[in-house]
């Protein structure tokens, strides 16, 4: 990849940005469809997210991705919100337009991908939801595009969990949603057909923690989706465990991949080689590890 005077550039908002793997599966892509752009990393401080992002459109940025603390507060700078982006009430994908950056949310597109291997008939089947923070609320409405019977989110937090739920009840996602405790769970887990562990348990620093106790473990059905958002460690412990019972499991990398994948066809108008991102994250981590 060469960058000269001619480079379109896209990149990365966030605070910190050090730890993103963007820059990796978006230069991957990059360099595989031999495209005159270049993605970067771009450090933006809260209290510097005005002129911030007054700085993007000034250096005629092509388009950018929007990760953690920024993902609601882009959204008054924006010419359109997509439908989609407003339901999960965050946006991660901005591009340009001739009225103004416009944004979305890939992340749930990212979400459904591995799902759409499974031909069920998901007005058959029932979700449970691991946490309520931000990416729960892909989850969720991604749940909803699937047309799921019902969809029971576990937190650990009574107040977050009503306001979780309350939210959801003026969408226009139409969502049999519902909320449960931590100690609920047990009883939930026969219901599963897809199981989601949207909380960080699993990742560092809760590395060889799962969400599930192993006395949960006999209440997990065979054909049950387990899918963990989180990417690394691989597998998690989580995912062991649904393996050990038999379940299918299915790790955060697909979700990271397939939104990327969705973001880079916003800005470059091509598809994207979704292989070569997955290689490249899986190689990175590997590395790592
Ligand atoms: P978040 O907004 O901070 O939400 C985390 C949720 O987990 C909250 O409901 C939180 O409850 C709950 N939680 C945290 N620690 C817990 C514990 N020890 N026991 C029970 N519940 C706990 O984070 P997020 O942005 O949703 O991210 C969640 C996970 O998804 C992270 O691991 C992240 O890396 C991963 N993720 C992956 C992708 C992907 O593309 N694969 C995309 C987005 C996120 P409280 O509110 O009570 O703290």
């Amino acid at each position: 990849m060469e960058i000269k005077g001619t480079t379109k550039l896209l990149g990365v908002i966030g605070h910190p940005i050090a730890h993103s793997l963007s820059p990796i599966m978006h230069n991957a892509a990059i360099a595989a469809l031999g495209v005159d752009s270049v993605y970067l990393p771009l450090p933006i401080a809260p209290q510097d997210f005005a002129v911030g992002i007054a700085g993007l459109a000034a250096i005629g940025l092509q388009g950018f991705s929007i990760t953690i603390p920024h993902k609601q507060a882009i959204i008054p700078f924006l010419a359109e919100v997509s439908d989609i982006a407003q339901a999960v009430g965050a946006v991660n994908t901005v591009w340009r337009t001739d009225q103004g950056w416009q944004g979305t949310n890939t992340d749930v597109q990212g979400f459904l991908a591995p799902l759409h291997h499974y031909e069920w008939d998901w007005s058959q089947r029932v979700a449970v939801v691991l946490g309520a923070g931000g990416a729960a609320r892909a989850v969720v409405a991604g749940c909803a595009q699937l047309g799921c019977a019902a969809v029971q989110v576990v937190g650990r937090n009574p107040q977050k969990l009503e306001a979780f739920r309350q939210s959801w009840e003026k969408s226009p996602l139409a969502v049999n949603l519902t909320v449960h405790a931590w100690d609920t769970l047990s009883s939930l887990l026969p219901h599963a057909d897809l199981l989601v562990n949207s909380t960080p348990i699993g990742m560092h620093p809760y590395g060889k923690e799962s969400p599930l106790e192993n006395a949960m473990l006999p209440h997990l059905r065979s054909h049950t989706i387990a899918y963990d958002l989180i990417y690394t460690p691989r597998p998690t412990p989580f995912l062991r465990q649904a393996q050990q019972q038999g379940a299918i499991a299915i790790d955060g990398i697909e979700m990271l991949v397939h939104q990327g994948a969705a973001a880079l066809e916003i800005w470059l108008q091509q598809p994207a080689p979704i292989e070569v991102m997955r290689q490249a994250l899986l190689h990175h981590l590997e590395a790592k590890h």
